[in-house]
């Protein structure tokens, strides 16, 4: 039983060996004993081990500060180095609401008295909900160094951070809150200054640490505040860079999910996926019809079979409608294919086992006719009332897509289904952004450093050519309140918003700021490991809608370059297009192709490289590379119909090699059509 008066703490050991066997850890252990030994206020509620993987640490930290039962205390232990695995700052940075820079400066400072190589250690710790984070070397020595530094003072923070009242923990004074958790320093000024929440930061050269160090929000290290100007702009990304299939999952994750519509049955419903089961409410045929041309016949009372021989055409059907008169016993009728059967006939002979016996006067019409076959048996040749369709009979299943091919249209409109309920499409807007961008149907000459707008233009077609509404946004400079007022407009017309530019170190790449901190929307992810559009952004903003109530809105930020916006597309744009309109599966079709030629592999990162698939005559799918494939250049797709999933590698993949390929267009039948 968990004891209610203790502090809650929970163990993360980020570790991709322990992961492999947690025999190796010597951490837990060893800090699970620091604890005991410093307080007996604490519980070591739960341990756990996770690789060095951004979402795996996101995914375990949640769990013990977002659930039911929060820790107090969250350590987490290795990863903090600058080997390129390390990303548990990176994991944690993002998890953080309030940094707590002051347990930092604690934990480097007393190791900075042990090594010169604590330098090499980036801990972070700060508030996430209730619950404090902490970060820690990953061996143990060090593990437990850093902890023991601030160890004493996380009751505190911990109890403050669980919502305590503030007055009431404060009543005695800094002095004998130091005496409490025994870290009394002697040249503290304490007794002379006032249990107060103070704001201001940098170096307290007189020493207190842990318990005053609360942090401004303003301190978060999120996107660059674009006021600080390209001095002070940050260095590096802060986001860290995820995989590709890590970056797919939170987009799964954070789109909205599909919302049902109601929509007439007409052609503007192709592609829409049905949101409820189709029962028929008319059968199909709605009478008894013929499947030939020839002769409708009436079996004598109480006969198995209809005779050979000759009989007078006494009724002509026709496929059409009206009609409806009687065929006695001893007549026959011609009828037409698809055309009502008389009432009273039992089958159809169809013509080729038939010949005319005897024609009118005027030669024009057919008096009798021979039936030449006995074998015709009751039913031959009809279609029965509800033999393809029956009524009430479930037609289309929830889920299904209304398929461009047709079949699912073709079955609505066959039985006068007039309003089905779907998935709403999502509205998708598209916006050009930078100063440079000029439009592309601009007659005049460019001036130096002028660009033509390509993204818009194919972003638009595409969006449309994979049937989803676009709204044209226009071009928008690189000015923070144009592209505030901009986003606010277009975040009031649309679902999902696709910009361009802007999205890269530059001082003048305003997106993410403007994203996170003018429209408080949350940046899932900012850096992929992918070529090109490695500063892909996918990020959501709650706005109030029409009736006051929240939705949650998508936004796409692409890179500026035309083929990296292209591929960042319909890599993650189209699959998350998808899932909110309840498309499965999600994205651009698999296939494997074998290279019908030798391409060289980017040492680092998975190239999407624009290719050409095609059959040869042994039905196996080839591909090709279209060749340059510099980010920039629009060109490199022209021609191309997929995009070849190289993954990352030192040399190059050889002549026969199988890869991925995702498709974009039709497969070609060889080479060289
Ligand atoms: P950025 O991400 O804004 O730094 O842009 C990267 C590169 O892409 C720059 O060379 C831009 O000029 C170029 N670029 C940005 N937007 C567009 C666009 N809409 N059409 C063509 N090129 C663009
Ligand atoms: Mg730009």
């Amino acid at each position: 039983m968990a004891d209610r008066n203790k502090l809650r703490a929970g163990i993360l050991i980020v570790s991709d060996t322990a992961t492999k066997d947690p025999s190796t850890d010597r951490t837990i252990p060893l800090l699970k004993e620091l604890f005991r030994s410093v307080s007996s206020q604490w519980d070591i509620a739960e341990t756990l081990i996770v690789p060095d993987n951004v979402l795996e640490i996101q995914r375990a930290v949640r769990l013990w500060t977002d659930g039911e039962v929060v820790m107090n205390l969250v350590v987490t232990s290795g990863g903090t180095g600058f080997a390129l695995k390390d990303q548990t700052p990176e994991a944690l940075s993002f998890l953080i609401h309030k940094h707590a820079p002051g347990l930092v400066h604690g934990m480097l400072s007393s190791s900075l008295a042990i090594t010169p190589f604590a330098m090499m250690s980036r801990p972070v710790a700060g508030v996430r909900n209730k619950t404090i984070i902490l970060s820690v070397p990953g061996s143990p020595k060090g593990a437990k160094e850093n902890l023991e530094a601030v160890l004493k003072l996380l009751p505190h923070a911990c109890i403050q951070a669980q919502g305590e009242d503030s007055r009431s923990l404060h009543a005695g004074g800094i002095e004998k809150l130091e005496k409490d958790a025994g870290v009394r320093l002697p040249e503290t000024k304490g007794s002379s200054e006032q249990p107060s929440h103070c704001h201001h930061h940098g170096h307290h050269h007189h020493g207190h640490h842990g318990p005053r160090a609360h942090t401004n929000p303003k301190d978060r290290p999120t996107s660059n505040d674009p006021s600080a100007g390209p001095t002070r702009r940050a260095r590096s990304s802060p986001y860290p860079m995820l995989s590709v299939p890590d970056a797919l999952a939170l987009v799964a994750e954070h789109t909205p999910p599909p919302v049902k519509t109601i929509r007439a049955v007409d052609p503007s419903i192709l592609g829409h996926v049905l949101a409820s089961d189709i029962q028929s409410n008319e059968p199909v045929p709605a009478f008894r019809a013929s499947i030939v041309d020839g002769y409708a016949v009436r079996f004598p009372k109480g006969q198995p079979k209809f005779s050979t021989g000759t009989y007078p055409v006494a009724l002509v059907s026709h496929a059409a409608k009206g009609q409806g008169r009687v065929l006695n016993e001893g007549e026959i009728a011609r009828i037409t294919t698809g055309a009502p059967l008389p009432s009273g006939a039992d089958a159809v002979v169809m013509v080729e086992d038939t010949a005319v016996a005897a024609v009118t006067d005027d030669g024009k019409e057919e008096k009798d006719v021979e039936i030449l076959t006995d074998e015709i048996k009751k039913g031959e040749n009809v279609r029965e009332v509800g033999s393809d369709v029956s009524q009430g009979s479930t037609i289309l299943k929830s889920g299904e897509q209304i398929s461009m091919v047709g079949g699912e249209f073709g079955l609505l409109v066959s039985v006068g289904a007039k309003e089905v309920e779907v998935y709403r499409k999502p509205i998708v807007g598209v916006m050009s952004t930078g100063d440079e961008i000029i439009d592309f149907d601009e007659a005049r000459q460019l001036e130096l450093g002028e660009v033509r707008d390509t993204n818009r233009p194919i972003l638009l077609t595409s969006v449309k050519a994979n049937g989803f509404e676009a709204v044209d946004l226009g071009i928008v400079s690189d000015k923070i309140h144009a592209l505030e007022e901009n986003l606010r407009l277009a975040l009031r017309q649309c679902d999902v918003l696709i910009t361009t530019g802007g999205v890269s170190m530059g001082e003048l790449d305003l997106l993410k700021p403007t994203i996170e901190r003018s429209l408080g929307g949350t940046i899932h992810f900012g850096r992929v490991n992918m070529k090109p559009g490695k500063p892909t952004t996918f990020a959501t903003v709650t706005v109030k809608g029409d009736d006051g109530e929240r939705v949650r809105k998508v936004i796409f930020s692409l890179p500026g370059n035309p083929a990296s916006a292209v591929v960042a597309f319909n890599l993650f744009v189209l699959p998350s297009l998808h899932h909110a309109s309840g498309i499965h599966p999600l994205g651009l079709p698999r296939v494997n192709v074998r290279l019908d030629e030798e391409v060289k592999m980017d040492p680092t990162r998975p190239e999407y490289c624009r290719g050409i698939v095609f059959a040869e005559s042994d039905g196996l799918l080839r591909a090709v590379s279209t060749g340059g494939q510099r980010s920039s250049k629009i060109g490199s797709f022209k021609g191309a119909n997929a995009f070849l999933c190289l993954p990352a590698g030192s040399g190059v993949l050889k002549k026969g090699d199988n890869v991925e390929a995702l498709l974009l267009g039709r497969i070609l039948n060889t080479s060289n059509p």
